[in-house]
């Protein structure tokens, strides 16, 4: 079976120095908050170009962290995108505000800009687009909505370790940026992490003081605050991996651009779409079919691996069944949520792999009957 993502894989070429760095930190006797955690917070800073990178428990808690820090809670809404993991609407959820969903853009699946200003109102505190998939959202024109609403921004950049918009990287396109090093993220570790970036100083100074139970001071506490730290044996990991983020990242665009160029000729699928001002990094390849279950069932059958993203959109999910959505009120997301279809991308995809996918796919096509 040709899996959809293999995390293991890329670590396998550098696994001798990720053994050294993590027995570095066995060794060491420092497992919270050392110097493992306050290197990778420079490093990703001077990287992103932002004034303060915070490390934290993983990418759900970076934005739960960021909208806490920002001062969101109950009675404020946030406008976001219902065509996301669950944890984008969830950590809105989870500070006493309100998600509000708008529909998408039916060609990248992320929020449409166009979308955005009928939903504001006077409790509307900020917007929160995904880079879903690794593509850039289109910062420009949600931007502009933030500065004349007077709203903050806040990326939900899970899924966009190293993309780059008009080329700036993302995480310093809004006033706060969310990452999360799940082990199937481009940049991931062996277990949970994620990290805020920003270049507002008192979200910063708050966001610090929130992961580690509102306190500055140890034992002592101006807020009631959170249990979220990076380990170090993660940040030692991760300062492993942030040396190769670059290439693998540019693997996974060249397997993708191969997949474009050989499967552009099958009329029954739809490839993802780029805008020219945002560069993909591909966390997912997700291609559109109308019969998926059909796609998927042929597929599996074949050997390959295949990921539905997302198979329910967040204003159909049960736990927000109290916000009184219906079926029809985001019918791009909806749509997307019935016919998108991840096939394996990852960056140590073997060619020999590839090419059997891209011919399992092409041969589909003289099966005249199905594809009738
Ligand atoms: C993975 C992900 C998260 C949550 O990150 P965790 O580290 O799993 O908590 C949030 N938003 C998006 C878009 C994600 O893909």
């Amino acid at each position: 079976m040709i899996p959809i993502t293999d995390p293991k894989s890329q670590l396998e070429p550098i696994m001798d120095d990720i053994v050294r760095e993590v027995e570095h930190v066995l060794r060491s006797g420092r497992y919270i908050l050392g110097p493992y955690v306050k290197r990778l917070e420079e490093k990703m800073a001077e990287r992103l170009q932002v004034t303060d990178v915070i490390a934290v428990g993983n990418g759900t808690d970076a934005l739960v962290l960021t909208l806490d820090a920002f001062g969101i809670g109950p009675g404020d809404e946030v406008i976001t995108t219902p065509f996301t993991f669950f944890a984008t609407a969830e950590a809105i959820s989870r500070v006493g505000a309100t998600p509000v969903f708008v529909d998408v853009e039916q060609t990248t699946g992320n929020i449409h800009p166009s979308n955005i200003e009928e939903a504001i109102t006077s409790a509307t505190k900020a917007i929160l687009p995904v880079h879903l998939f690794g593509l850039p959202a289109n910062m420009d024109a949600i931007q502009k909505i933030a500065d004349d609403y007077e709203l903050f921004v806040i990326e939900d950049a899970c899924q966009a370790f190293g993309a780059t918009y008009k080329g700036k990287e993302v995480g310093g396109l809004g006033d706060a940026a969310c990452f999360s090093f799940f082990p199937t993220k481009n940049l991931s570790t062996v277990g949970d992490g994620g990290m805020i970036a920003t270049s507002n100083p008192e979200v910063a100074e708050k966001i610090r003081s929130l992961r580690a139970h509102g306190s500055v001071q140890k034992y002592y506490h101006e807020d009631i605050g959170y249990n979220s730290r990076l380990d170090e044996l993660h940040a030692a990991i991760l300062l492993e991996c942030l040396q190769y983020i670059d290439e693998w990242n540019q693997r996974r665009m060249d397997a993708a651009h191969r997949y474009m160029k050989q499967l552009e000729d099958v009329p029954w699928i739809g490839l993802p779409e780029t805008t020219g001002e945002a560069e993909h990094v591909y966390h997912l390849f997700c291609i559109q079919s109308k019969d998926r279950t059909e796609l998927m069932r042929r597929l599996e059958k074949d050997g390959i691996q295949t990921g539905v993203y997302y198979p329910c959109c967040l204003h159909e999910q049960k736990a927000y069944a109290h916000l009184g959505h219906k079926r029809g009120d985001f019918p791009v997301a909806e749509s997307l949520s019935e016919s998108m279809l991840a096939i394996p991308l990852y960056p140590m995809l073997s060619k020999e792999d590839q090419d059997y996918v891209i011919e399992t796919i092409q041969k589909y096509e003289e099966d005249t009957q199905w594809f009738a």
